[in-house]
């Protein structure tokens, strides 16, 4: 085992398994597989592990919080399974969810009890009619039939009721990108994880999840290399045969990338490695959106108030829920998370970090004056808007900084700085790639499922388990049994 940034004198010359990007999918399959005595190694272009999981400091002992918004309940046991109990152990539940928009005024603990009760009493929606909705969602399963969107979903229970179309889908949208044009199933899955239990965080920041993470892979005997970007998967008689890191070959018989699909197979690979069916297929998956955040130290001394605030606040001053509007520049939806002391107990400090839904286009073609405009702009209209829950937010604040779509891009290499990955086909060619090159494996965001914490360990583990299969079945064959 060995953990480095690159230094090519420490790393083998050959490993079972390459694991190129270390987000949560890629650590988690790394974990798995070297858990199953392969030899692996990981391979990340960032100085630090996490990819989009990540957190950054800022002068003042101020520490941000990218994507540790919330989760559903089903990480506890995909960590306890798949990483230790001491991560386990520090998820713990977001107790208030609000929601503050033109149509409604609601606090909640965001679970089917809650809802139910919600729906029941303030939107008047009759309660067996509720209880076919929760029951139809949670039985969507990945494998059913994707024809029916969303919106239609919604049509068949709640027809022309916009405020509750908004309450029922504006938080996924916001949890992984999916809209109402999306198939009814990548909704209904993401929805009914959360509504089992709630939402939930980590207690200690991503910082410290990262490091436990990073313990953990180093006790599973994982060889790790930070700063270490992957320029090429090389291939040759169908299958895998090595990467190419900062210039040197390592060879592997398998790969899993991490990296973007598209990016995997159009830069790493290269699409005359493929069939032309294959291409045509990966050349039509669509990439998610992106985002933009605003993060907001509060100076020291300073509070947030809990009962107004709550943990996640889901904000619009838009009539109705439109995915066009949320993606808008002219910016109406935003959704706060605020972290008080109790998100990392060792630092008495209050955060805010608003994050909107985006459109790549909207920022990649400014020039670099504009573009930092727009960022000082959207700090600004970010400050004005949270003036209606913390009034003297302009005279608390003691440190802002944004960052948009380019810097996602910046940062993952995500094609379009894209948050969630792809959108629903996306899923289908990521699983086909071991049939296009033996020895090929992606795990990452795809298929809006697949996405956020719980969706990128879960895929993490599924793929780790095919390559553990066909390494065995591999085995099998050369010694002829
Ligand atoms: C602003 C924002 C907010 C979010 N909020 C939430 C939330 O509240 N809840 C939630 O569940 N999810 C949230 N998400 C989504 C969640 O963070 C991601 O879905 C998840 O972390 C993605 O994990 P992943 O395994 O797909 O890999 P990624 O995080 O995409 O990481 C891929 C890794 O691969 C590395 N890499 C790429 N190319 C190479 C290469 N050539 N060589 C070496 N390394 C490479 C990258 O540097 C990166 O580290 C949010 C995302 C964003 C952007």
């Amino acid at each position: 085992m060995l953990e480095s940034s690159f230094m090519t004198s420490l790393i083998k010359d050959e490993y079972d398994i390459i694991v190129i990007g270390s987000g949560l999918a890629g650590m988690t399959a790394a974990n798995v597989l070297a858990r199953s005595k392969h030899r692996v190694l990981l391979l990340e272009k960032h100085y630090k592990l996490g990819g989009m999981a990540t957190w950054f400091h800022r002068k003042g002992g101020h520490v941000f919080d990218i994507s540790l918004h919330g989760f559903p309940v089903g990480m506890i046991k995909s960590c306890r399974r798949y990483w230790n109990t001491k991560i386990a152990d520090r998820i713990v539940v977001l107790p208030r969810i609000k929601f503050d928009n033109p149509q409604f005024s609601i606090t909640t603990t965001f679970n089917r009890d809650d809802f139910t009760r919600l729906l029941v009493t303030q939107f008047q929606i009759p309660e067996d009619r509720v209880k076919e909705f929760f029951d139809t969602a949670r039985s969507m399963s990945h494998l059913d039939n994707a024809a029916m969107t969303a919106k239609e979903l919604f049509d068949r229970f709640f027809p022309g009721r916009e405020d509750v179309v908004r309450l029922l889908m504006e938080p996924i949208t916001y949890a992984n990108g999916s809209t109402l044009e999306d198939p009814a199933l990548t909704y209904g899955i993401v929805f009914s994880n959360f509504m089992s239990k709630g939402v939930y965080t980590f207690q200690g920041g991503t910082d410290l999840l990262v490091r436990l993470m990073r313990e953990e892979l180093i006790a599973s005997g994982v060889d790790i290399v930070v700063s270490a970007d992957v320029q090429k998967i090389n291939t040759g008689g169908g299958r895998v045969r090595n990467v190419v890191v900062n210039g040197r070959e390592i060879r592997t018989k398998a790969v899993l990338s991490n990296a973007n699909l598209k990016g995997t197979i159009f830069s790493l690979v290269g699409k005359e490695h493929f069939s032309s069916d294959f291409i045509d297929e990966a050349d039509a998956v669509r990439l998610n959106n992106s985002s933009t955040q605003v993060y907001i130290a509060i100076k020291p001394g300073e509070t947030l108030d809990e009962e107004v605030c709550g943990d996640l606040l889901f904000s619009s001053t838009a009539p109705a829920f439109r995915t066009d509007m949320l993606l808008s520049r002219n910016i109406t939806s935003r959704t706060y998370s605020f972290y008080y002391p109790k998100t990392r107990p060792d630092a008495n400090r209050y955060y805010v970090v608003a994050s909107t839904n985006a459109n790549y286009s909207d920022w990649a073609n400014l020039s670099k004056t504009d573009y930092e405009q727009s960022k000082r702009d959207l700090i600004d209209d970010t400050l004005g808007a949270l003036q209606k829950y913390v009034p003297n937010i302009r005279e608390i604040v003691e440190y802002t900084e944004a960052a948009t779509p380019m810097t996602f891009e910046h940062y993952t290499g995500h094609w379009g700085g894209s948050s969630f990955g792809t959108k629903f086909e996306g899923l289908a060619v990521s699983r086909k790639l071991p049939q296009q090159i033996a020895g090929l494996y992606h795990a990452g965001s795809v298929g809006i499922i697949m996405s956020g914490w719980l969706g990128a360990v879960n895929y993490g583990v599924i793929v780790a388990n095919d390559i553990d299969a066909w390494m065995l079945e591999e085995k099998r064959k050369r010694l002829g049994s």
